[in-house]
């Protein structure tokens, strides 16, 4: 009863003085030793680290790397750690917590092609730009049988796998991170681990297929990366019973229409369109009337026709290869392509003025009788659809003629449409292909590649959309490591120092909150500027879009004027996202880009340290640091591990056989502490535990 509960549950001063003292950047507390290192700020706003030779008073004298020796304010310095840490697999190891040491420690993992390393239960993931002898089968099976432990999407995939067959809960794999950091690499690494451990159905390759499928018609190059996905995207990864993969489905978010009919001066529309140009078969491109990229408008104008490194026939095959492996016919790849070809023509389509008042109508050339042709409409319907548009009035519909620019801007609906849709379809064969089975028994584990946080001088409103699904993923992120952990230990009666962290809700509220305007909320330094990048007075702009549908491939031109609030759409289907991965116990890899180059080898403090403190990694290391990540109730507790036990204890309660257990082994007092409902624990903790249940299992 209670009184047993309290000769065990002592409250114990959880964080120590000298943890307490940790603080980010906390120079105050730095005990000045002349045998310690010391990092040093250097007006450059590098840290280097240095020697302390002498303090008096206020001043120390420090000797840097190249020999200089400097006198600086002794409260300027920051405490560096002892060399025995250089390169810590988990920073939450590290003796003194602070910026440069972090920044170092990541370095010089970095250096080393060490690109994982751990942050408390976050894993980070730094883009070396350039191939790493760390993937393979070799690592997969070294990373299965627990001989390799080294911080690594294997690992983490691992673990998911693990809890989702122990805690019989699913799971997901939250990858985030500017563009061009590495989530879409690392998405495709966790999926390859998953299936070399849950294959042998042959579904498993499929699944993998399903990557340059998707790649080739949702991602281009920017200036930011030459493989950018332009949709965010889930996979669902279904498992059965026995723990093999069963299925999977896929869910795309957003992808960025605009590109197809518009795109930046160095960058590229989505890559198939250049495949298909420079891949096509002579029947095929004679079929489709296709000609070379650079007879297409909408290709000619960012003036970017190839990738260095990248053979866009070959990829072509490697797509027609995919499509086929994920059952999709010669027949409907045939119509894929011809979709594709009208979209290129489309961008063709020219238009002459017809009357006095400006009305126009399309050009009859190769560009519009090749689009009616490929789209199965007669060139009658096509040319009204360009040129005129439908209203409602009241009751009554009215045709109206167009403009030159809002027939320009009615054409490029067209061809934006035609694409989203075409891309919709394809995930829905996609899926078809990878379908679950009706017995859907087993358990799933989600990977979530999500765009990432994109700033650019005009910001459209895809990205605006795109930094909302962020600062709401950031949120997932928030709730999960920091508000949940805390609550729960104050729920749990544990005796726990708040740790404060930065609540992004102001700035959701921004978004979501419509007008914009006056009211100015309190954000810090970092949200200010994350605010600033985004147009704040955009709801304001957002117009209804009418989205042309086509009704189906093979009837195609109905114009159906749907009137459809993409915003409305958008939000819906991240809240939806975000309830799903409610359910699922996270698992977050955090990418980071060491330079925006991006080149192999350069890792430029400033930049790094700036993605760290977006995402809250310091503030998790800390909490992870004093707190206790693992936690199981009573009940599971005493169930999982009581057999081990050497006196029988069946007839008592869990509370009192947890607590034997805790003896048994040998626990430290200061390593758990034993909450009303739950045990909880320090990091490692339970290791011991486990093994030897595996062992006598
Ligand atoms: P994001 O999806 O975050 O925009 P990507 O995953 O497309 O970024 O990565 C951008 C580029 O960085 C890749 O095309 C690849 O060249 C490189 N890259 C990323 N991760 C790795 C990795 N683990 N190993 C080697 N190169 C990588
Ligand atoms: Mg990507």
């Amino acid at each position: 009863g209670d009184e047993g509960l309290d000769t065990v549950v002592k409250p114990l001063p959880l964080i120590s003085t000298s943890r307490s003292e940790c603080r980010w950047a906390d120079t105050s507390s730095y005990a000045t030793n002349k045998k310690l290192q010391s990092w040093f700020q250097l007006p450059n706003g590098n840290w280097e680290l240095g020697k302390i030779l002498l303090t008096s008073g206020t001043e120390s004298t420090i000797s840097l790397p190249d020999g200089k020796v400097l006198k600086v304010k002794t409260e300027s310095l920051v405490a560096a750690n002892p060399d025995i840490l250089d390169g810590v697999d988990d920073l939450m190891q590290l003796s003194y917590l602070n910026e440069p040491s972090v920044l170092y420690n990541l370095q010089y993992r970095y250096n080393r092609d060490m690109i994982y390393t751990k942050a408390g239960p976050v894993l980070v993931a730094i883009n070396p730009f350039k191939e790493v002898p760390l993937y393979g089968n070799n690592y997969i099976e070294a990373y299965k049988n627990k001989s390799m432990e080294s911080p690594h999407v294997y690992a983490i995939t691992d673990t998911a796998i693990r809890e989702m067959i122990r805690d019989e809960v699913n799971q997901s794999i939250i990858i985030s991170g500017e563009s061009g950091a590495g989530k879409t690499e690392t998405a495709k690494i966790a999926m390859q681990y998953l299936a070399a451990l849950g294959g042998g159905s042959g579904i498993e390759y499929e699944i993998l297929k399903t990557n340059p499928i998707l790649e080739a018609f949702g991602n281009a190059k920017t200036l930011r990366n030459d493989n950018s996905s332009r949709f965010g995207k889930l996979i669902e990864i279904h498992f059965s019973e026995t723990g093999k993969i069963s299925g999977a489905k896929i869910q795309t978010f957003l992808l960025e229409k605009s590109r197809v009919v518009q795109c930046m001066e160095g960058e590229r529309s989505y890559h198939i369109f250049y495949q298909l140009c420079a891949g096509a078969s002579p029947k095929l491109r004679d079929k489709i009337n296709l000609k070379i990229a650079s007879e297409y408008k909408y290709l000619r104008q960012s003036n970017c026709y190839t990738i260095t490194g990248v053979d866009d026939a070959g990829c072509f095959h490697v797509v027609t290869e995919a499509l086929d492996i994920v059952h999709v016919s010669k027949e409907n790849q045939e119509s894929v392509f011809a979709m594709l070809a009208a979209v290129l023509w489309l961008g063709n389509v020219s238009f002459s003025v017809v009357d006095n008042e400006n009305h126009v109508e399309p050009v009859v050339d190769e560009g519009l009788t090749t689009v009616a042709k490929l789209i199965g409409c007669n060139l009658g319907e096509l040319k009204l659809a360009l040129s005129t548009r439908k209203m409602r009035v009241g009751n009554d519909t009215i045709v109206q003629r167009l403009t030159l620019s809002q027939a320009i801007d009615t054409r490029d609906a067209l061809a934006k449409s035609i694409y989203s849709c075409l891309f919709d379809w394809l995930v829905e064969q996609v899926n078809k292909s990878l379908a679950v089975g009706k017995r859907r028994t087993g358990r799933s584990i989600s990977i979530l590649d999500i765009y990432g946080f994109e700033s650019f001088e005009r910001n459209s409103f895809e990205q605006f959309c795109i930094n909302y699904a962020n600062e709401r993923l950031q949120q997932h992120f928030n709730r999960h490591l920091f508000k949940l952990e805390q609550e729960e230990y104050i729920q749990d009666g544990i005796d726990w120092a708040k740790v404060e962290f930065e609540d992004n809700q102001d700035c959701l509220n921004l978004f979501e909150k419509k007008p914009l305007g006056e009211t100015k909320p309190s954000v810090s330094d970092i949200m200010q500027a994350r605010l600033t990048m985004i147009q704040l007075d955009f709801w304001r702009r957002i117009e209804t879009y009418y989205t042309w549908t086509l009704s189906s491939f093979s009837l195609h031109v109905e114009q159906i004027h749907k009137k459809l609030s993409v915003a409305t759409k958008f939000k819906g289907q991240l809240f939806q996202l975000l309830q799903r991965l409610e359910n699922t116990t996270p698992h977050f890899i955090r990418c980071i880009k060491p330079n925006n180059s991006p080149s192999p080898g350069t890792y430029e403090q400033g930049l790094v340290l700036q993605q760290l403190k977006c995402c809250g990694v310091l503030e998790v290391v800390r909490i992870s640091r004093s707190g206790f990540p693992t936690r199981m109730s009573h009940q599971k507790f005493a169930r999982r591990y009581g057999f081990l036990l050497l006196e029988n204890v069946s007839s008592q309660d869990p509370l009192s056989v947890s607590v034997a257990i805790l003896h048994q082994f040998n626990i430290m007092p200061e390593m758990y502490q034993v909450g009303y409902t739950k045990l909880f624990f320090r990091t490692g903790q339970i290791g011991v535990l486990e093994d030897t249940r595996n062992r006598t299992l």
